[in-house]
């Protein structure tokens, strides 16, 4: 089944005529001719048309064809919690009868604000001081690199501005966050990113290691790289560093050992801030509940968002330590008031949500979940290593990824005109599973709620996929 049809749906609102087009058409012809997508081809789009999605019940999306597809990226890593819930939404229509809307500006508050900012400080990895609550991962990564800078003015050292990151790395599509991004297919045609945002090395161990060297001694070379990078800028210019523990965009990939060790020691030598994107990782998906812990982390900054919410709503949150924030502080009296701010950052409704989604991953006892199904699946991603289309399987938790190449032996990549991943995608459609290829390689992260029996399924999945992606193929 492919998770497209053109099915007439019935109309669920507006009556016979919606924007004067006749009720006959379908969600299908009508988000053509009315709906820009992100991260798609806009022209393609308008001869291959959407996946209209209706609904979604657990670890599985169906499609207006009535097809059922599980999951395996829970969305856009997102959806911790899979699809539905009751009690959710009860909190949300009670929040949203309390208190509709009030904003945090000039020192007002609310206890739904007040409550989740003091609940992620409970659960921080590192102690953290304050929260700054906003509206999604790029809001928090922009943000917080406006608060880097606000930083290193409050000391006096304006010219600490240049923030480094890695390549692979996907920090949000805001101009900023997508300046940190080490993604060069996102800046094109933006003419971004902004001066002096740096982007070092790839961490790729399969892709970037030379022959005979250890994951270790991959990891010096990289730090010994970042720290050429602070010489050749001027430590005196560099305001942070940032890194996301997993890095999603480049595929799920996680860090090569002993990576963030040696990198916090170049950061500490050279007082740069150090800012951990959490995104993607926090709230229980590296099998702890931050990727922090995971990877013996110790950032200065903290940005969340996705599992915070479950994705139920969209909210996301700063977290930052007592040196950092104790500089804000006084820069904002001197400045006369901290002059940045989103009208619906902290909004009452979902900052409720996220807090009932945080009390859940408690009750489940989320990280250690997590934890526990990491062999399950680790297992499946193994499995796959015979496959003649895999080059290498890593995973942590419930990240997993799995090397996509032409040529085992010389671990060549397929050209980009036979569009391998897109192959692989849409074979796993065909066979009643949602897949994401990012950078040539599988990126799983399903939903922790998913059980054993689902897990094995993706594995099974994945194979059938494969095999029919290699019959095409060879
Ligand atoms: N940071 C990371 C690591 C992400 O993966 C993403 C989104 O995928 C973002 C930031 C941006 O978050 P949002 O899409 O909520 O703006």
């Amino acid at each position: 089944a492919r998770l497209r049809s053109a099915v007439p749906l019935q109309l669920d609102y507006g009556g016979p005529t919606i924007m004067n087009k006749p009720s006959s058409l379908t969600y299908f012809e009508r988000d053509m001719a009315s709906v820009v997508h992100p991260q798609t081809n806009l022209l393609k789009h308008l001869q291959t048309g959407p996946t209209i999605v209706t609904h979604g019940e657990g670890v599985y999306v169906y499609d207006d064809a009535g097809d059922r597809f599980l999951d395996s990226g829970a969305a856009l890593w997102c959806n911790s919690l899979g699809y539905g819930s009751e009690r959710v939404a009860r909190v949300a229509y009670e929040a949203m009868q309390k208190l509709t809307y009030f904003q945090l500006f000039r020192g007002y508050s609310h206890g739904p604000a007040i409550d989740l900012s003091e609940r992620l400080l409970q659960i921080a990895p590192v102690p953290m001081s304050k929260v700054l609550l906003q509206c999604s991962g790029s809001e928090a990564n922009d943000s917080a690199v406006k608060i880097v800078w606000y930083y290193w003015h409050g000391l006096g050292k304006p010219e600490r501005r240049k923030i480094i990151s890695r390549q692979g790395s996907y920090h949000g599509s805001t101009c900023v966050a997508i300046s940190l991004t080490g993604n060069s297919s996102y800046h094109k045609s933006f003419g971004l990113p902004f001066d002096g945002f740096i982007h070092v090395d790839s961490l790729n161990y399969y892709r970037s290691a030379k022959p005979g060297e250890t994951e270790e001694q991959f990891s010096q070379r990289l730090a010994d790289a970042l720290e050429a990078t602070i010489l050749r800028e001027g430590p005196e210019t560099v305001a942070a560093f940032w890194a996301d523990p997993v890095q999603g965009n480049a595929g799920a990939l996680p860090p090569p050992k002993g990576y963030f060790e040696k990198v916090q020691a170049v950061l500490k030598k050279y007082d740069i801030l150090f800012v951990a994107d959490e995104v993607i990782c926090g709230f229980g998906r590296t099998g702890s509940m931050w990727g922090s812990q995971t990877y013996g982390l110790q950032p200065d900054i903290i940005t969340c968002a996705k599992q915070l919410s479950a994705a139920m709503l969209p909210i996301s949150a700063i977290l930052m330590n007592e040196k950092v924030f104790d500089v804000v502080k006084n820069e904002s009296n001197k400045q006369g008031a901290f002059v940045h701010g989103f009208t619906y950052a902290g909004h009452p409704v979902a900052a409720s949500v996220a807090l009932e989604v945080l009390k859940i991953y408690d009750e489940m006892d989320i990280a250690a979940r997590v934890k526990s199904l990491e062999p399950v699946f680790l297992q499946q991603l193994d499995g796959l290593t015979d496959h003649p289309l895999v080059g290498a399987v890593s995973g942590v938790g419930l990240i997993g990824g799995v090397e996509i190449v032409k040529d085992k032996e010389t671990r060549a990549s397929f050209d980009a005109g036979v569009d391998i991943g897109g192959r692989i995608v849409e074979n796993a459609r065909k066979n009643g599973l949602i897949l994401r290829v990012a950078s040539n390689r599988i990126a799983y992260s399903p939903p922790l709620i998913i059980s054993e029996d689902e897990i094995v399924d993706i594995g099974t999945r994945t194979r059938a996929a494969l095999d029919d992606t290699l019959a095409e193929v060879r």
